[in-house]
């Protein structure tokens, strides 16, 4: 099935419901979405040439258009390309080429600069943000969704590629189909009456969770700053009401310091999906302290989009449960579509408290990278999507991340996980965030480094946090040096960039040993 159909039903029987909003002002109800989209598609398929199973791409900031496009893309029967705006122009370009792009919708600002990249190819380029868009929203409507198979693509996303070149992750309708319809299970309800909000980058899991909301005809709304700004997130959901939105832990991390030091109390927020990166247990605790029950999590990545585990809100705020802080440092238990293993080298499951690397089968899970086989062939083994993280699970099935494998420290012949260290430090007061990698050593192999973002700048040294450790953990995981920073590296979906970490570390010296 064309998941744009789910679209095209919810127009049929809410028309007149709001579903597009810049801010609190209303831009479409749900008939005008889905005309909009309609036109889009058919300009794609008549005007433009774009044929089913044809790549567009999009490089643009979170927008109305840009939840427009998507829909017009899928009704054509085409493929979308979301592209995190972040990246450089050039790096856009090169996903252009790799997906074979016919069409690329941009914003305004990188349409002279991408036009020169893609001289050579014969990929148009569209202003998503100015009169252009406004051309493709009155052409002529393709009337119907083009038909299309669960096993066809919709989706052609782009990992961050820290390592090498993004690689370009082939989701399918069914694929898509089953993480939204797991969500209303596992994860979360949502009401006709609801609204998400679009505060993180529509070209990853906030943008991918717009479909559970089109399916109950709820409300989407683009802040006007496009972007994560908890001011205008608190002062958005008081306005709206039962708003739902998805955040990495940095950015609930940002939403605790402005409740705390403004009086916010999250009023209007429904509830608050976080994932996508470590959730500490210290910041867990005092997000619902401060902004009450309204979050649950998930674990997942782009080869198996959203959908691996999930920490439902009782759990996350079932304070009186015996295990309740063990099952809150967890990511939670498999989501219902999925099998969650954890195998040895080999892909043998290991016992119930064992480390492992954490394999996942389903129908959410991708069906390869994008003229990729060597890559597809390394992570599907046997029917099952090898992660490249490393977690136990608990004889409950609730299973616990470590980090992914390859930020594991191997210091003198024993394997370090460097989230254990983090949540130790971030147990001490002083200590705001922080983020611990390896750092090559002659003797060891590797030694361990925190970098810390202190909670008062300048009152705390790494005496202090040796001792804290020293408290709490092997002496032989402890941190040899701690660098003190004003605050991580983070992309703009708030994930640390350990690689920079790393970098820096190749520019400075300063090991203290034992
Ligand atoms: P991406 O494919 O860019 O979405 O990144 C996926 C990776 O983010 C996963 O493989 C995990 O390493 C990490 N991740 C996702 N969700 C969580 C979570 N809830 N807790 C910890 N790490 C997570």
């Amino acid at each position: 099935m064309n998941i744009a159909a789910w679209l095209a039903r919810t127009a049929l029987i809410s028309p007149d419901k709001p579903a597009l909003l810049s801010g609190t002002s209303v831009v479409a109800n749900y008939a005008e979405f889905a005309r909009r989209v309609r036109a889009i598609a058919g300009t794609l398929f008549n005007v433009q040439g774009v044929n089913p199973g044809d790549r567009v791409a999009i490089f643009a900031g979170n927008s109305v258009n840009y939840l427009e496009a998507l829909y017009g893309i899928w009704h054509a029967g085409a493929v979308a390309v979301p592209i995190n705006a972040k990246l450089h122009p050039a790096e856009a370009a090169w996903i252009v080429q790799d997906a074979d792009a016919r069409v690329l919708f941009a914003d305004n600002k990188y349409v002279a600069d991408l036009s020169q990249r893609l001289s050579g190819s014969d990929c148009r380029i569209i202003a998503i943000d100015d009169e252009s868009f406004d051309q493709f929203r009155c052409g002529p409507e393709l009337e119907a969704p083009v038909p299309k198979n669960d096993d066809d693509m919709a989706w052609l996303f782009y990992t961050s590629g820290t390592t090498g070149k993004p690689k370009g992750v082939m989701l399918s309708n069914g694929n898509l189909q089953a993480m939204a319809l797991t969500y209303f299970v596992d994860v979360d309800d949502v009401y006709s009456e609801d609204a998400i909000l679009y505060a993180a980058p529509m070209s990853h899991g906030a943008g991918i969770y717009n479909f559970q909301h089109v399916l109950k005809g709820a409300r989407h709304v683009v802040p006007p700053s496009g972007g994560f700004e908890p001011a205008e997130i608190f002062d958005l959901a008081a306005r709206l009401k039962n708003v739902h939105f998805f955040a990495a832990p940095t950015m609930v991390r940002r939403l605790i310091d402005l409740a705390r030091a403004s009086g916010a109390d999250g009023d209007g927020i429904k509830t608050i999906v976080y994932g996508g990166g470590p959730m500490y247990l210290e910041d867990i605790v005092e997000a619902v302290d401060v902004l009450g029950p309204r979050f649950c999590q998930i674990y997942g990545q782009g080869e198996s989009p959203m959908t691996i585990t999930a920490l439902p809100r009782e759990t996350v705020a079932d304070r009186n449960h015996p295990r309740w802080k063990e099952r809150l440092a967890s990511v939670g238990r498999a989501q219902s579509c999925v099998e969650v293993r954890i195998a040895d080298g080999e892909g043998d499951t290991v016992p119930a408290g064992t480390t492992g690397e954490i394999l996942v089968r389903g129908a959410p899970v991708m069906a390869g990278y994008w003229n990729n086989p060597s890559a597809t062939a390394e992570t599907l083994r046997d029917g099952w999507l090898w992660t490249g993280d490393m977690g136990s699970m608990d004889e409950d099935d609730f299973l616990t991340l470590k980090d992914r494998s390859k930020d594991v420290i191997i210091s003198g012949g024993s394997n370090i996980y460097p989230r254990e260290i983090e949540e130790v430090l971030l147990q001490h007061p002083d200590v705001r965030e922080v983020s611990v990698v390896g750092k090559e050593h002659a003797d060891w192999g590797e030694v361990v480094v925190a970098f810390v973002v202190a909670g008062n700048e300048g009152s705390i040294d790494a005496g202090t946090l040796d001792a804290h450790c020293l408290d709490h953990i092997a002496r032989f995981k402890r941190p040899k040096e701690y660098r003190f920073l004003r605050e991580l590296p983070k992309n703009n979906y708030g994930k640390v960039l350990k690689t920079e970490l790393r970098l820096m570390l190749q520019t400075k010296d300063g090991t203290k040993n034992d």
